[in-house]
């Protein structure tokens, strides 16, 4: 059974409050403006699961820039994943920029169930992934709680697309510099980071970043997937859909029409994503 390492869930008021959050959050705007961007709640999330033989989804926030935002939509993220222990692993949202009210949030997250935080979206959020003053408090007390951050990536090249924003390979090489030792998600094939970890250096800083393939097909060729697990190694690529954006069957299916090796797809579908989430 498969593990989807990206997958998005709202709780329903999300749905009700379309228009005023499209008013007072730059993520929601950034991501939700097309009225077709559907959003999903925990009990269509596991249906969908049902439906593709997807074991364990995690299940991410999205990077809010209102605090409270962040706030409200983790509490519903904890309270699903305790009604599906089994199934949900909650990626809860913080704003650093919200100071120790974040690092509290964390906390509280931790405490709560959540695995991670993300999907982070430093660029809508206002912050820099180079700041250290800001960021080093919530690393080291994301590290304390064992808490894997992922970060939405993107392309420095190519065409445009709702929520692409600007976070490069560049940014995230700054951020996996400062915290190599923290566990990092970069999504989206990390914007095309894995390219430079041919460079001794760049793989060094790398150690402990992870890739998820979320809305691959809607990025690059399917030759993405036995090029980067060439370049970074099988055991750093997590099979993630995107869902509600793209459905996990046709993301599942995708990836098993592939022809890769039975090792290596057992790893990406599943095996990588639960070696990361038991490690503490
Ligand atoms: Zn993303």
């Amino acid at each position: 059974m498969a593990v989807d390492f990206h997958t998005h869930l709202f709780p329903p008021w999300v749905q009700e409050r379309h228009s005023e959050l499209l008013k007072r959050d730059a993520t929601f705007v950034a991501l939700y403006s097309d009225p077709k961007a559907s959003l999903a709640t925990a009990e269509e999330l596991i249906e969908s699961m049902d439906r593709a033989g997807v074991e364990k989804s995690v299940a991410l926030n999205i990077g809010w820039v209102e605090h409270a935002l962040c706030v409200e939509t983790n509490d519903y993220l904890l309270e699903a994943a305790a009604r599906y222990p089994h199934r949900l692993v909650p990626f809860c949202a913080v704003q650093p920029r919200a100071g120790e009210a974040a690092i509290n949030e964390l906390a509280r997250c931790a405490k709560g169930g959540a695995r991670g935080l993300g999907e982070l979206r430093p660029d809508v959020q206002g912050y820099s992934l180079k700041d250290e003053a800001l960021l080093t408090p919530l690393v080291s007390e994301a590290m304390r709680w064992g808490l894997i951050f992922l970060i939405h990536a993107s392309e420095p090249v190519g065409h445009h697309y709702p929520g692409k924003g600007t976070i490069t390979p560049d940014q995230l090489y700054a951020f996996c510099r400062l915290y190599p030792d923290l566990p990092l998600v970069a999504a989206h094939w990390g914007g095309g980071l894995p390219f430079y970890s041919l460079m001794p250096e760049v793989a060094q800083a790398l150690k402990n970043v992870y890739f998820d393939t979320a809305a691959s097909h809607l990025l690059y060729r399917p030759q993405i997937y036995s090029l980067v697990t060439s370049l970074v190694g099988p055991d750093k690529v997590l099979f993630g859909s995107d869902y509600p954006l793209i459905s996990q069957a046709e993301a599942l299916g995708r990836v098993r029409e592939l022809g890769l090796e039975k090792e290596i797809e057992d790893l990406l579908l599943g095996g990588n994503a639960r070696r990361l989430l038991e490690k503490r």
